[in-house]
């Protein structure tokens, strides 16, 4: 298998679908190759685009405060998004678009491995779960995929639409990153594994 920086280098350059004709750059992604912990968001907007990093702005500002307040850096996981162009307008992508982005998706979940995988919002918990859900109705909760613990929350920046620091669904963001805390503590860890313990 390929290095990371390998594929990155190789999906900078995609034309794989008309997502490639409006972009400032393919936004990869961010953080450790070797993490845990990956996070899914749903495409790059109009700072993520322009600055070639997922998860800049508001919505990084409080995905980095969360992960603080469980003890983990940003440096210390995995933040991509299902598609790597900035759709136009910040419209959904469309579904041959998801198809054509999907191989590189699949790529750097095989070479990260993460053991947990966070999607976040409704369309990026869809995508991974590959079922209509509702990310009110999931948030919090461990779906196992793939040999991995998927737990889908809310996108950090609906929490900020929808009312900020002070809101119930920051309450509920809060508790799902405890939820994530709990499942990480729980993994399997290289040398159980090793011993064929799990
Ligand atoms: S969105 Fe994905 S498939 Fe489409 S051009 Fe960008 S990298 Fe390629």
């Amino acid at each position: 298998m390929r290095r990371l920086e390998e594929a990155a280098l190789d999906a900078s350059t995609c034309t794989r679908c008309r997502l490639s004709q409006g972009r400032t750059q393919v936004v990869y992604g961010v953080g450790d190759p070797n993490a845990d912990l990956m996070f899914i968001g749903e495409a790059p907007g109009f700072h993520e685009d322009k600055q070639g990093e997922p998860f800049v702005g508001a919505a990084g500002q409080l995905l980095n405060q969360l992960l603080s307040e469980i003890g983990i850096s940003r440096q210390d996981v995995y933040i991509n998004n299902v598609i790597l162009c900035r759709p136009p307008g910040n419209r959904d992508p469309l579904p041959d678009e998801l198809d054509a982005c999907k191989p590189w998706l699949d790529e750097r979940i095989a070479i990260i491995d993460p053991a947990v995988v966070v999607t976040l919002g409704n369309w990026a918990t869809r995508y991974i779960l590959g079922r209509q859900v509702s990310i009110s109705r999931v948030r919090g909760q461990r779906f196992p995929w793939s040999s991995r613990t998927v737990i889908p929350t809310f996108h950090p920046a609906a929490v900020l639409h929808g009312g900020g620091q002070a809101s119930n669904q920051m309450t509920a963001l809060r508790a799902d990153f405890q939820e994530i805390r709990a499942a990480l503590a729980e993994r399997p860890q290289p040398a159980e594994e090793q011993l064929g313990l799990f």
